[in-house]
């Protein structure tokens, strides 16, 4: 084996699966159908546990009420139908110390899975049925079918058996799968090491191919780490290496238009700049952090590269302003700037606000402009007529449109700007993957003779520092730590009974009378859409005839024309209106300050997050704020999320249980799901090897390492195009 050049892993991408001895056509589709195509992905493809066989339980010591993982040999296997119709396969499994009946409701395709002679491996509860021990829809896995078992005793089943995820509709036992995996490896011989040997032994990793071996046919527990550590580190390293080589890819051949703008500092008077002007004009100062944060930015923007800066603060900190200023810079240097948004009605409100605050400041250079008055600034969202939305992209095309604000229709193909200086994104984390990348190409793509507008990316959505490692890597980070002063922290209440919320209805009327205003957001239907709006309207009218009667109440939803959306919010902003009744549509980014009290229907429906942010719209001022969940919740995580919410307001501890509740995939969204990323990783687990790999991945790029061939080779795992990444 040891005279075989190593191959790089890559490579083995490039065999068919199909190649192997035992695959023919009908093995090839099944394995197709784990998304098994080629020798890469079987030995990619890792356990889902392994089952120490010197410590699993034996059939006879097994009692009523335990949960255990057991295995067996099918004996005997039933199929019928119960009285009521549903299906029922009984199985009967022993181990030579005793048997024990399994029986599976609604999967009739367990007949033709578990069939005499299987070996299994059953995970579940037993019960007591009629005096019988059984186990009732455990998990199952084959670990070796009955044609394996026929065709000679599995060797390769060693102390620790590995079990591997396979669909139970189709007849691959996990046996099956480790031994192709381990033809595969053998075909394969030995896989090159793609990093320098320094970094692999300061580390104090195994080599790739001791894991790769490992990792399928571990000898015991520290075999099996020590394998999982290396692979895990692979896949953290290659992320942080493309994070970091996007980043010297910015930095050699951005051409930034930053250096133009003048050098400042926020607050400073005299110059009259308009970024002073707006400072000046504001009923409070910044915060220390927001003129920490507005500093990096304006820095950023006089420095010769463009910026890439994700600016974090917690909701109500105080975001809004500084990007205001920052854009601000932007259009004095004579640019445009571009604000996205997830919502219209956050678009909405930002356009008035930045007319409010800018539309009259005239710049610095308006007499180059002939005398042009003031910033403008204009709505791009899906609302607009199209004689309006020509209109403003005519502005923009032109230079006449300063800044535009918009959903995600600023990222059409029509919209083209005269100078585009910046984009900011608000909210980031609400746009979607997909969305992301459109946007970081139209900010970041380098198309020749153009120059890259800064960007700034905001979130209130704290995320805890290795997951913004993993998926920001790339871009320097300001945190707004601190809210603006004389905040009282919002009393938050989970009233699970209706006596409980009847206090939540006595604050809101005690609230709206005192001249503050409240929110009440409806549950969260499943659907969405059309459903939600329907019981919108219907909670909307059942609060105006019983809790909330005598009140003035307006209804905002998604399903509304956005002339009278806009209107009601308005009537709400100045206090025509006490109380906002609102789907979702309300859940980031809407400014009333004036709003004290938030009532969230059934809150265990919302995500902690999205939870978080609702209470967001509360406590945006000096008065006191409170927020009430109502409704009971389900045992386990809906309750913890509840009971979370409750004990603190702090964003960054909540982010926290929110990814210990519900794992990195889906905090991060869809980038980690159905992607060769992140296999074996794990976020919250491997923190402190998300660190080690960034570490390793910025010396890598700093001494050249980076540029080696294997890197290179070993970047096209990720499977995007990475060539541009590298030097030559
Ligand atoms: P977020 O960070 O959630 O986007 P906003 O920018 O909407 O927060 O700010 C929340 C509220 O705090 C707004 O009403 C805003 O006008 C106000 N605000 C922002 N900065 C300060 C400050 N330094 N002092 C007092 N209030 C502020
Ligand atoms: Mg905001």
């Amino acid at each position: 084996m040891s005279d075989l050049p190593a191959r790089p892993l890559g490579r083995l991408g490039d065999v068919e699966i199909t190649r192997l001895r035992r695959v023919g056509e009908r093995r090839g589709a099944e394995l197709a159908e784990l998304g098994l195509r080629t020798v890469l992905d079987l030995v990619q493809y890792y356990p889902r546990t392994y089952v120490d066989r010197s410590r699993r339980a034996a059939l006879d010591e097994v009692a009523v009420g335990d949960q255990v993982t057991v295995t067996g040999e099918v004996q005997r296997v039933s199929a019928r139908r119960t009285r009521q119709g549903r299906s029922l396969v009984q199985v009967v499994i022993g181990d030579g110390s005793a048997s024990l009946t399994i029986s599976y409701f609604n999967q009739p395709w367990r007949e033709r899975q578990l069939t005499a002679g299987a070996q299994v491996l059953v995970f579940g509860t037993v019960d007591d049925y009629r005096g019988t021990r059984q186990m009732t829809n455990p998990v199952t896995d084959v670990l070796v079918g009955s044609q394996d078992a026929e065709a000679g005793t599995p060797s390769r089943v060693g102390r620790l058996v590995p079990v591997y995820p396979t669909s139970e509709k189709l007849s691959l036992s996990s046996w099956e799968i480790g031994a192709l995996v381990e033809e595969a490896l053998r075909r394969a011989g030995p896989v090159l090491d793609p990093w320098p040997a320094e970094v692999v032994s300061s580390l104090g990793l195994v080599d790739r191919s001791t894991a790769l071996w490992a990792i399928h046919v571990p000898r015991d527990q520290a075999d099996q780490q020590a394998a999982r550590e290396r692979l895990a580190f692979d896949e953290l390293l290659r992320l942080q290496l493309a994070l970091a080589l996007r980043r010297r890819q910015v930095e050699l051949f951005g051409h930034g238009v930053a250096h133009r703008v003048t050098p400042r500092a926020p607050g400073s008077e005299g110059d009259g700049d308009l970024v002073s002007r707006l400072l000046a004009r504001q009923a409070f100062v910044l915060t220390q952090a927001q003129q920490r944060v507005l500093r990096e930015i304006l820095d950023d923007l006089a420095a010769p590269v463009p910026m890439h800066r994700l600016l974090q603060g917690d909701v109500g900190s105080g975001k809004t302003l500084v990007a205001t200023a920052a854009l601000a810079a932007v259009v004095d240097d004579g640019f445009q700037g571009a604000l996205m948004v997830p919502t219209e009605i956050l678009a909405e409100q930002h356009l008035a606000s930045l007319q409010r605050d800018l539309g009259d400041l005239t710049r610095h250079d308006a007499g180059a402009l002939g005398g042009r008055r003031g910033v403008e600034v204009r709505l791009l969202a899906g609302r607009l007529g199209a004689a309006a939305r020509r209109a403003t992209l005519a502005g923009l095309a032109t230079g006449q449109v300063d800044i535009v604000v918009g959903t995600h229709a600023l990222l059409s193909e029509s919209v083209q700007f005269h100078r585009l200086g910046m984009v900011v994104i608000d909210e980031q984390h609400r746009f979607g993957v997909d969305q992301r990348a459109v946007l970081r190409d139209k900010a970041w793509g380098s198309q020749e003779g153009t120059v890259d507008p800064d960007l700034l990316v905001l979130t209130a959505t704290p995320i805890p520092r290795t997951a913004a490692l993993a998926l920001f890597g790339d871009l320097d980070r300001s945190v707004i730590d601190e809210l603006p002063a004389g905040r009282v922290a919002i009393a938050t209440t989970w009233a699970p009974t209706p006596q409980a919320a009847a206090a939540a209805w006595r604050r809101v009327r005690s609230e709206v009378a005192a001249g503050r205003r409240a929110y009440v957001v409806c549950p969260l239907v499943e659907e969405g859409g059309k459903v939600e709006a329907t019981g919108a309207v219907a909670e909307f009218a059942r609060l105006a005839e019983s809790e909330l009667a005598g009140l003035d109440i307006g209804l905002v939803h998604g399903q509304m024309p956005a002339a009278q959306r806009d209107a009601v919010m308005e009537d709400f902003r100045a206090g025509r209106l006490g109380v906002l009744v609102a789907t979702v549509v309300v859940e980031v980014g809407v400014d009333v300050p004036d709003a004290t009290v938030i009532v969230i229907e059934d809150a265990w429906r919302f995500g902690l997050a999205q939870l978080h942010q609702l209470r967001g719209r509360v406590g945006r001022s000096t008065w006191p704020s409170w927020c009430y969940l109502l409704g009971e919740a389900p045992a386990g995580d809906s309750q913890r999320r509840l009971e979370a919410l409750v004990a603190t307001t702090d964003g960054f501890a909540l982010a926290e249980v929110d990814l210990e509740l519900r794992g990195e995939g889906a905090v991060l969204g869809s980038r980690q799901r159905g992607r060769s990323d992140l296999r074996l990783a794990s976020l919250v687990r491997d923190a402190a090897l998300v660190e080690r790999a960034h570490h390793a991945a910025r010396d890598l790029v700093a001494t050249g390492g980076a540029d080696a061939p294997a890197v290179r080779e070993e970047l096209e795992l990720l499977g995007e195009d990475v060539a541009y990444l590298f030097k030559s």
